[in-house]
């Protein structure tokens, strides 16, 4: 399709303001390195908070190894509705489980926060007695709490709720430490559950890519939002002050790393070094929380579309695009759903349906799911939609790429012989075509072919489960 000059030159300087040459994405591991560095050695305060990430430990210390046996429980809080979960890991990196989900209603969500408690034990209790246990009844199960909320951790089985967030807004909870909270409504019940692990979802998917797959360094999430958890050296995590005694025993006792949930979502809340377009900012100005989760918003599901739209929305007001027409749904904030980005971009796939057509199977997109009506739509058009939505997509992988590469470095893989392992879990990695491939090509260009042949990308599903319940074994294993 021979493209207009009008659109070539738009698309020119869409791409420019998008483009993240090397240089710059070394700019941008180093000042994630810095920011690792911070919040491995402060606690954050009022004033700091958002010029480093949290850094948070999440007393993980037993990094599965596929051998790991028995039968464990894991709660899922903080999706559309509650998970039940009965995990039996078979010791051979396999695992079979039971589960069913439980609705969470509008007046538990905001009301008192014993009743939800006792309305999860309920559906413990529930669970179990419906669908019987494997476990031996003689022994306590012991129970995995992936609890999805901002929670200050001090122990494996210890958190106390910073505040809530998606739509959650109980009273007398914050402050309050959530595995207690759990562990009072099981014991009213008399239900023979111990909650031995509170989960962070990332941690999770660390913790079950490494029983699937051997070693892992770390595990992240490229969904509704992004975040990451780590392996680091315990030495490093100063801020928890270790004397060097204690240092020294850890190591003897095999103790001397951690699992870290980096919270990345949050890198660079201050702006420093990323660029941020005017697309960005009307994006992040319209927010539910402006100024915060800045590497999120150019990063993940909730926002890679409304970023689009945005970028969409500016060819046609300059009337490049469209005869310069919109829609209701181009107009509506969060109108255009990152899943039409993995639509319009399916033909970049090689097997795909759409490969044999693609400026039919855009034009579909852009009627059907964006409400252009077809006579305003070129195919000149069509080819301009789906380069934004290549060019918006291809930011954010090469983004993802720097916490990635960060995190290599971080731990010193970037310089070892090892295979350096990552389990992802989440829509973009899914179901994003070429995700994985955009993300190694920022690594090869940060890094070097040499490094990058080392590391390996894997679909890690289900943290929430199998994760929270292999945190629950490595609980088990350190009594
Ligand atoms: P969560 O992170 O909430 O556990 P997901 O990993 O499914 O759940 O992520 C949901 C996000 O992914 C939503 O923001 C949605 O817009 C986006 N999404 C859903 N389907 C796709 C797709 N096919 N391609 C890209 N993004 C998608």
């Amino acid at each position: 399709v021979e493209l207009p000059e009008k659109t070539r030159a738009a698309l020119d300087s869409i791409e420019q303001q998008f483009d993240l040459p090397t240089k710059k994405l070394e700019e941008i591991v180093e000042q994630m390195l810095w920011e690792f560095g911070k919040g491995l050695s402060e606690q954050p305060t009022k004033e700091t908070k958002d010029t480093f990430m949290p850094m948070i430990p999440t007393y993980l210390q037993h990094i599965p190894s596929g051998k790991e046996t028995g039968t464990f429980l894991a709660l899922d809080l903080g999706g559309t509705n509650l998970r039940v979960c009965e995990v039996t890991l078979l010791g051979d990196s396999k695992w079979t489980m039971r589960q069913q989900k439980y609705k969470v209603s509008q007046a538990l969500k905001m009301g008192e926060v014993a009743a939800l408690f006792d309305y999860i034990a309920n559906s413990v209790d529930q669970f179990l007695t419906e669908i019987g246990t494997t476990g031996d009844p003689n022994e306590k199960l012991y129970l995995g709490f992936t609890f999805s909320f901002p929670v200050a951790q001090t122990a494996l089985a210890k958190g106390t709720l910073i505040n809530w967030t998606k739509g959650f807004e109980c009273k007398n909870a914050v402050g309050k430490d959530v595995a207690q909270l759990l562990q009072d409504a099981l014991d009213r019940k008399h239900i023979h559950v111990k909650c031995s692990a509170l989960v962070n979802d990332t941690a999770g998917t660390l913790m079950a890519a490494a029983y699937e797959r051997g070693d892992c360094l770390c595990g992240g999430i490229f969904g509704t939002g992004t975040n990451g958890a780590y392996v680091e050296d315990v030495a490093k995590i100063t801020k928890e002050s270790k004397t060097k005694e204690e240092l020294e025993q850890a190591k003897k006792d095999g103790l001397d790393k951690m699992v870290v949930n980096t919270e990345w979502g949050a890198f660079d809340n201050e702006r420093v070094v990323m660029p941020f377009t005017i697309f960005d900012s009307r994006v992040d100005r319209i927010s539910i929380n402006p100024r915060k989760q800045a590497f999120e918003k150019m990063i993940s599901g909730m926002y890679l579309g409304e970023v689009t739209r945005n970028v969409v929305l500016h060819l046609v007001d300059a009337q490049v695009i469209f005869k310069g027409f919109s829609s209701k749904s181009l107009n509506a904030h969060y109108g255009l759903d990152t899943a039409i980005m993995s639509a319009l971009e399916a033909f970049s796939l090689p097997n795909s349906d759409s490969a044999a057509d693609p400026i039919a199977s855009i034009r579909k997109c852009i009627t059907k799911d964006l409400g252009i009506a077809d006579e305003l739509v070129s195919d000149a058009d069509c080819v301009a939609v789906a380069r934004v939505s290549e060019i918006v997509g291809t930011r954010g992988c090469r983004l993802s790429a720097c916490a990635l590469a960060a995190t290599i470095k971080q731990t010193g893989n970037d310089k070892s012989d090892k295979e350096v392992k990552f389990g992802l879990d989440g829509s973009l990695v899914e179901f994003y075509p070429r995700f994985d491939q955009r993300v190694k090509d920022a690594l090869r260009e940060l890094l070097g072919e040499d490094v990058v042949k080392r590391v390996v990308i894997d679909l890690a599903k289900d943290g929430s489960g199998v994760g929270a319940a292999l945190c629950a074994q490595a609980a088990m294993a350190m009594e």
